[in-house]
């Protein structure tokens, strides 16, 4: 038996051991959730706004994100392209800044956010050994960037309820869904940060009167909607001739319709209450696969793991996967392609809404030169063409 005394030691000992423990992480948590990322816009940028801009009541939240507006001097139709809606898939907002950074708009209108769900972006999962941060190459050295979560930081919406009833359909849902934000289109005005963020993009295609709407993403290759385009049904003909045209040029990718009954998802909503046509975008991540193994950077950045393979051999996975894995470059690639070839497709079936852009790399080149190559660095700029996500 231990005495009166040693107990007590023990005891104020755990105690400060824990204190410690608290502080050093904590700092970690405040360092990745106030850590800022640099984006330098494209020259020929129009203007940069605030989500906040199109509805009040994100001011000085965590969720007024930028929003970069590309106009060309002729006019014509206009897309929205977001990114970060998940952002433990990093191919959607590397995918969106890569954009950013490059575009030329000469006909219509192209608007882009990189983190449509910052705050998703400002926390991971310390109990699945998520890495904080992950660190792209550049010719000019390396740029770093918050890795992020599924859901909404609880810091910012909590606590969840016992069901989430989505709003409007009255659906029932997972409750952590009411911080998905692929979950809680399109938005309520009075409710969570989560919805008030839909409901922001809401007002934002309403008033820029948005034709085209895509939603970035990726997919873990044990999930049946993988490399792929999920289109509302408005979108079917422009998605299918993606599909078509890409798998038949430059890699495969199939074409899926919105299930007309699930609620909450950008492909479904955006394109039920509003007049753009809905689309998203999957390509493969087997960081986000269960049976994966070590959890960390480079798995992230190479897609190359040997339990995700093992899985394959035993066809369990909906997608291919052998030693080359799914490096982030192929993920980025894929995106801006199938994005360049969706609106080429889109000027062919609404030619009075033509989108004439130019300066973004297609799938090829981005594989040559890695998505790096297209950073370009912020010490280097003018500050006005600098702004942090
Ligand atoms: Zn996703």
């Amino acid at each position: 038996m231990l005495n009166k005394k040693t107990l007590v030691a023990i005891k104020m000992v755990s105690i400060c051991l824990s204190v410690i423990v608290m502080a050093l992480s904590g700092i970690d948590f405040y360092k990745h959730r106030n850590y800022k990322e640099p984006v330098v816009v494209s020259e020929y940028v129009t203007q940069v706004r605030k989500l906040s801009d199109y509805f009040a009541d994100l001011k000085d939240t965590i969720n007024d994100c930028n929003i970069y507006i590309f106009e060309g001097s002729e006019p014509g139709g206009t897309v929205l392209l977001i990114g970060g809606t998940h952002p433990e898939e990093p191919g959607a907002n590397l995918t969106a800044e890569l954009i950013v950074e490059n575009l030329r708009v000469k006909k219509g209108k192209v608007i882009i956010a990189i983190r449509a769900n910052r705050s998703a972006s400002t926390v991971t999962r310390p109990g699945d050994a998520y890495p904080q941060f992950y660190h792209i190459e550049t010719p000019w050295g390396v740029k770093k960037f918050r890795m992020g979560d599924r859901w909404s930081n609880p810091l910012d919406s909590w606590p969840d309820p016992e069901v989430y009833v989505h709003y409007p359909s009255g659906q029932l849902l997972a409750y952590m869904d009411i911080r998905n934000f692929n979950r809680t289109w399109p938005g309520k005005k009075d409710g969570t940060i989560t919805e008030k963020t839909n409901y922001a993009f809401m007002q934002l295609i309403e008033k820029e009167k948005v034709d085209l709407f895509i939603d970035l993403h990726e997919a873990e290759l044990e999930y049946p909607v993988i490399s792929t385009i999920v289109s509302h049904q408005r979108g079917v003909d422009i998605a299918a001739m993606t599909s078509m045209i890409l798998s038949s040029t430059e890699f495969k990718i199939g074409m899926e319709y919105s299930p007309k009954e699930l609620h909450g998802l950008s492909h479904r909503e955006v394109g039920d209450h509003s007049r753009a046509i809905s689309l998203l975008y999957e390509s493969p991540e087997p960081f986000l696969d269960r049976v994966r193994g070590i959890t960390d950077e480079k798995l992230l950045l190479t897609g190359k793991d040997p339990f995700v393979m093992k899985a394959g051999q035993f066809g369990l996975l909906y997608e291919k996967i052998d030693e080359n894995g799914w490096p982030i470059d192929v993920r980025v690639g894929r995106h801006v392609s199938t994005f360049l070839t969706t609106l080429e497709m889109w000027n062919e079936f609404y030619p009075d809404l033509t989108i004439d852009v130019e300066g973004v790399p297609r799938y090829k080149e981005v594989i040559t030169k890695g998505v790096g190559y297209y950073f370009r660095n912020p010490s280097e700029v003018p500050k006005n063409r600098v702004f942090d996500e």
